[in-house]
């Protein structure tokens, strides 16, 4: 065998041992469930698992060798995919659980996770990058759902206790900074155990869901109302001079809870007694501005209902 016959040979040796490597390396990619996607240095597509075709619908041949934010018309052009790749990768040769939210023209508004890693070839200056995508959107719909859960109420849909508490305590540190005061108004229905007495429970239930929508109907943007429990409801109003305005919106839920509510064929009318304390005139925390709704409460229930009162006042 002459010289030049040897070194045919182990060309064809190298050749078909690199062949064979590219092959190992995409039967790789391949049997990886969550897409993934290598990129050259100038961010074309060297090559992509099956998985990443099904998911994100585009064809093989709209997709090898093209530039990342190209693909599928352009759809991948996504602002926060060109920084991992263009700003953080360059300083970073890893980068993991990097979240990115998009409305994909094909498959609509996804969030996924992405885990880069940047390989540097040995020789030469070339380097891959490794894109893993894995789609959380069932994930982070189901956190959302369960934190909606968590704080919201189930009858009514409004805020429950734990929420209101939240928000309650934002609203008393915007006040501090911005020198004003909060409203809280306690709100419990009068006489409802007859409702619940009389018509059933489940009439009961449905009122309460009426008496939340009616709230909200009167409420402004920035005010939250919540369920406190029972038929009890809490309505906080941020950022106040005074409590001229919680004067109004009491005086606005008294009329309106003049309309009857018509359940299942019974007409309904449901009164409520309100409490109104104000911070920091009537307590300096949340435990004490609720106590003192509580007992101006409990003051409009005493001097006959339907009626409201301003802590440390008369009842109107
Ligand atoms: P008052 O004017 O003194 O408030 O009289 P009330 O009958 O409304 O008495 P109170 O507020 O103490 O009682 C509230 C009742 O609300 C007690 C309970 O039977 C009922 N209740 C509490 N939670 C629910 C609920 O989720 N659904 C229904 N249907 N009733 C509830
Ligand atoms: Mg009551």
């Amino acid at each position: 065998m002459t010289l030049i016959d040897n070194i045919r040979k182990r060309i064809l040796f190298r050749k078909k041992s690199i062949t064979q490597s590219l092959e190992y390396a995409e039967s790789i990619i391949d049997t990886v469930r969550e897409p993934l996607i290598s990129l050259d240095q100038d961010l074309r597509v060297v090559t992509v698992s099956r998985s990443f075709y099904e998911f994100f619908k585009v064809k093989p041949e709209d997709t090898v060798g093209q530039l990342i934010y190209d693909l599928g018309n352009k759809q991948w052009d996504i602002p926060k995919l060109r920084e991992l790749l263009e700003t953080i990768l360059p300083q970073k040769t890893t980068f993991d659980n990097y979240e990115v939210e998009h409305d994909f023209a094909a498959i609509g508004r996804r969030v996924m996770l992405l885990n880069a890693r940047q390989i540097k070839r040995k020789k030469g200056k070339e380097r891959i990058i490794l894109l893993a995508i894995e789609d959380i959107t069932a994930r982070k719909e189901m956190e959302q759902e369960l934190k909606r859960l968590a704080y919201h109420d189930h009858l009514t849909g409004l805020p429950n206790r734990m929420l209101l508490i939240d928000r309650l305590s934002l609203a008393l540190k915007q006040a501090d900074r911005h020198r004003m005061k909060v409203a809280l108004m306690m709100l419990d229905l009068d006489k409802f155990k007859e409702v619940n007495d009389s018509l059933g429970h489940h009439i009961g239930d449905k009122l309460l869901q009426a008496v939340a929508e009616k709230l909200t109907g009167i409420l402004r943007k920035g005010d939250t109302v919540a369920r406190f429990g029972g038929d009890e409801f809490i309505l906080v109003l941020p950022e106040q001079k005074d409590a001229q305005n919680a004067i109004q919106v009491a005086r606005k839920i008294i009329d309106a809870f003049r309309d009857a509510v018509v359940l299942e064929g019974h007409s309904l009318i449901v009164t409520s007694s309100i409490g109104i304390a104000l911070y920091p005139d009537h307590g300096a925390d949340i435990d004490i501005i609720l106590k003192n709704a509580d007992s101006a409460m409990y003051q409009a229930k005493q001097e006959g209902r339907n009626q409201y009162h301003v802590y440390n006042q008369e009842s109107r």
